[in-house]
């Protein structure tokens, strides 16, 4: 059975075109790169080629470009990494309730080492109100984080004008841009971002490697000990085949930003006013004006999320209930529960999450399997 696969937000397939660019450094071109002999020197060039473009995209230097095992290891590194060296000036750090896990747990471990954390609230569309934020500001923060992107609603904040904020007020501004990176412009000069967190398989690359961007001239601790690997930041050998592939799968994102963007919403907006002629209580979760273009999160009133996710297994489609980092628990999503759904409304919703190799002929299918099994359901 063909897989419909309908959880972009998760991961995404590799481009072949990314696989093709790897290939060689998994095979021939094997040198470590910091030999000094011709094969390593490939390596080498490879890997700085590569962070030249990424510097390129984002609009900043290759010096503060930082090769990370992804998306996660570049929001511990930042957050840590930036509290930690700049404790001097100040112990507060201002984030969401809504970020993703990568961030909320950092934060918890730096609660336990004496920092004092603000989750703010969001309103129910999944917002940051920028006048509550600038309320909680002190003088001793030294750090803002927020996401540009929720990962399960697909809520895009307005980051440039927190990044202004931010630096108004002489205070970091790191943001994790997983899910925007590859599908929303980005420019962290204009956007006024310190710090940023990507990660490759989010965009048609490869898994296990990100980058870090950290702004020159701020201080962050190194996040592993050893050789003087990403200007002695972290130490290991550069994996070259996956660096070279992250570069490629964003260069082929940015080149095609527009055309896939507008291919995905359409396909999101044709599911969407199709299930909602078909089946009555349904409500999309989120922000509708304002989201990610392949995000869907919808409540089915009086159906089981987790019974539906499985349901739709059956028939070969992948979806998410709640967010995939949680969805071997059965707690509700607490960027669900923090948009103001109670526990039951949690429960009831599912991610369809739709990416550029996603059919017109694979949302029809979902929509007629989705009428099957929730009426089935709420018959039971
Ligand atoms: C996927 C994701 C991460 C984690 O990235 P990994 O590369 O899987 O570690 C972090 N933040 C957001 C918003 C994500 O969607």
């Amino acid at each position: 059975m063909e897989n419909i696969y309908l959880d972009n937000s998760a991961t995404t397939r590799i481009d072949d075109r990314v696989l093709e660019e790897m290939l060689p450094y998994l095979k021939s071109n094997y040198g470590n790169a910091s030999s000094l002999y011709s094969l390593g020197r490939e390596s080498k060039k490879a890997i700085e080629d590569a962070r030249d473009k990424v510097a390129k995209i984002l609009n900043c230097k290759s010096s503060e470009i930082y090769f990370t095992s992804g998306g996660s290891e570049s929001d511990n590194t930042a957050i840590k990494g930036i509290a930690r060296a700049n404790r001097k000036k100040g112990n507060h750090i201002i984030t969401s309730k809504i970020e993703h896990r990568a961030v909320l747990e950092t934060c918890k471990t730096l609660e336990k080492e004496g920092f004092e954390i603000t989750y703010l609230d969001v309103d129910r569309y999944g917002r940051v109100d920028i006048e509550k934020l600038k309320s909680v500001i002190r003088k001793d923060t030294i750090l803002i984080s927020i996401m540009y992107a929720n990962n399960e609603i697909g809520t895009i904040q307005d980051i440039e004008k927190i990044g202004k904020i931010a630096r108004e007020n002489g205070i970091y501004f790191h943001t994790d841009a997983v899910q925007a990176v590859g599908i929303l412009d980005i420019d962290v000069e204009k956007q006024n971002i310190d710090s940023l967190s990507l990660s490759a398989h989010k965009f048609y690359g490869p898994k296990g490697i990100g980058v870090l961007y950290v702004k020159k001239n701020i201080k962050f601790e190194k996040f592993i000990d050893g050789g003087h690997q990403e200007r002695n930041k972290r130490a290991g050998t550069e994996n070259v085949a996956n660096i070279v592939g992250l570069a490629k799968a964003l260069e082929i994102a940015t080149e095609s930003l527009q055309e896939h963007k507008n291919k995905i919403s359409s396909l999101r907006d044709y599911f969407e006013s199709n299930l909602k002629s078909k089946i009555e209580n349904v409500t999309i979760n989120g922000d509708i004006e304002n989201r990610l273009p392949g995000n869907s999160n919808i409540l089915f009133l009086g159906v089981n999320g987790q019974d539906l996710l499985l349901n739709l297994d059956m028939l070969g489609i992948c979806v998410s209930s709640g967010s995939a980092c949680t969805s071997g628990s059965i707690d509700p999503s607490h960027v669900l529960t923090a948009i103001g759904l109670d526990e039951e409304k949690a429960k009831s919703s599912i991610r369809i999450s739709i990416g550029k190799y996603n059919t017109k002929e694979e949302i029809d299918f979902l929509v007629k399997s989705l009428i099957e099994i929730v009426n089935r359901q709420r018959n039971v």
